[in-house]
């Protein structure tokens, strides 16, 4: 079961408990509120989830270039909102989120039309907020060397394998490759190990 941090208690939170988890917290809190915010929740494949609240004022740019410096921003490829999962529809980006979205709206995003990670987007509530936060993000998802069984954090962009550092070489020798400065690191986003994905500079792994 998917884990995940709330940034606003720092508990450890599972990702089934986190709606109600975050509504006792927010309740509690003592901070000045006075921004329009929709509390988003973020979906991508094998737990890589987030809740944030973003300013309604928001264009959907503004949340593109979030997901692009959490998540997947690896050489500038294109990007596009769409409101139906199979991907007619495309939103426009400089369209404010309050005149595209309403509550309960399930909306989804591609990042690269070519090696795609596809992203699927729930507008949870509407309410006064300190403006632009993350709520909660998963915990970085562990992976085990595919030939040792160790905890891996290597991967290899030609198959997806996840090697640790030492048996990485033994695959570097399988593709073909000198040394293995080809593989990518294990980073807490959907698209490691996709192109040249090496992690958000802005935001870490968690
Ligand atoms: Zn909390
Ligand atoms: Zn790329
Ligand atoms: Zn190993
Ligand atoms: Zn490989």
């Amino acid at each position: 079961m998917s884990e995940g941090k709330c940034y606003l208690c720092g508990r450890i939170i599972k990702k089934r408990g986190a709606i109600r988890h975050l509504k006792k917290c927010l309740k509690e809190e003592t901070i000045e509120k006075k921004v329009d915010v929709f509390h988003i929740g973020l979906f991508a494949y094998r737990d890589y989830w987030l809740h944030i609240e973003v300013p309604v004022d928001y264009t959907l740019r503004d949340l593109d270039q979030f997901i692009r410096d959490i998540w997947v921003e690896c050489c500038g490829h294109l990007s596009e909102f769409y409101t139906h999962k199979d991907m007619q529809c495309s939103m426009e980006m400089r369209t404010k989120l309050k005149n595209a979205l309403k509550v309960g709206d399930e909306f989804f995003y591609i990042y690269d039309f070519g090696d795609s990670t596809e992203i699927t987007l729930k507008v949870i509530e509407q309410r006064k907020g300190p403006g632009f936060r993350i709520l909660m993000r998963n915990l970085p998802i562990e992976f085990e060397c595919k030939i040792c069984g160790k905890k891996a954090n290597l991967v290899c962009p030609y198959c997806y394998e996840t090697f640790c550092d030492k048996c990485a070489e033994q695959h570097a020798a399988e593709e073909g490759e000198n040394d293995i400065d080809f593989m990518l690191p294990i980073v807490n986003s959907p698209r490691c190990g996709v192109c040249g994905y090496e992690g958000s500079e802005k935001y870490g792994d968690i």
